[in-house]
């Protein structure tokens, strides 16, 4: 198997990925860098938890590096994961001297007007924030080449397709990557309307189908707590993953079952 080291990765890449202790590539990143790299655009079925985020953050850093793009934009549905992803490619662009600007709904304004005064090579991105800037003339479509879809599903399930549309006929871009847990429906069209030339990268999860038992409870607000302490406790020495909307709600749950396991 091979290893980031044997990677063709720049120094400043390679030393980032030590710091995070990245040794081997996961499956997503082994099959869709080498063709980001090449210049191709990638469309990738893949799940959240998969690597994708270093995915394409490592195959595009590597590609600014080489003077091979100039700056790229990545749309994601939620502030959640625009901050999360906007983190992780802070970390993988540590040594390199790129600027990352993270943009969403409900963030002060005049922060992140502040921050793009500053230059912008990666911006991370709402949809509807980010037309807010493209409309107040505060980023120029033009400066981005390369475009990431992260969550296009996700995306489109929360309405934003003619925003999208709106993003994609401002920026014109050169190369347009998407990464989306289903590729059919409304996502197919986009990609068909959008993304005319791809490799395709599928990843299956691992986890859907194996060992895996469905139960739903229906729980009050107020009992929901109560409820899903049980659950845990009747877990006895097994692990729980609890899987929640927000990342407000994740610190929130955090404080109430530190004072109730
Ligand atoms: P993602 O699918 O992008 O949400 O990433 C899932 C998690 O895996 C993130 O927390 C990353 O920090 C971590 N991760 C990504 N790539 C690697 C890797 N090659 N080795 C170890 N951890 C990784």
């Amino acid at each position: 198997m091979v290893n980031f080291e044997q990677m063709p990765l720049s120094k400043e890449l390679k030393r980032a990925l030590k710091g995070l202790d990245y040794k081997t590539p996961t499956e997503v990143q082994e099959k869709t860098i080498p063709l980001i790299l090449k210049g191709n655009n990638v469309i990738s079925k893949s799940f959240t938890g998969s690597g994708k985020t270093a995915a394409f953050g490592i195959a595009l850093a590597e590609r600014m590096l080489q003077g091979r793009a100039k700056s790229v934009l990545i749309l994601c549905p939620t502030r959640e994961l625009a901050t999360q992803v906007g983190k992780e490619i802070a970390s993988i662009i540590k040594f390199t001297g790129f600027k990352l600007v993270t943009v969403y709904g409900g963030h002060k304004i005049s922060t992140e007007l502040r921050e793009i005064g500053r230059g912008v090579d990666i911006l991370c991105a709402t949809p509807g924030r980010l037309l807010d800037h493209f409309k107040r003339r505060a980023i120029d479509p033009r400066i981005f080449d390369t475009v990431v879809l992260d969550e296009a599903d996700r995306m489109l399930d929360m309405g934003f397709i003619s925003d999208i549309k709106e993003i994609l006929a401002f920026v014109r871009p050169e190369y347009t990557h998407l990464f989306s847990a289903t590729l059919d429906g409304s996502v197919a069209q986009l990609i068909q309307k959008y993304i005319p030339d791809y490799k395709e990268v599928l990843i299956e999860d691992e986890i859907i189908g194996k060992n895996i038992i469905e139960k739903t409870i229906t729980v009050s607000r107020n009992s929901k707590l109560r409820e899903l302490i049980g659950i845990i406790k009747n877990a006895g020495e097994g692990r729980v993953l609890v899987f929640v909307s927000t990342k407000r709600y994740a610190d929130k749950l955090n404080y109430e079952l530190k004072d109730h396991l």
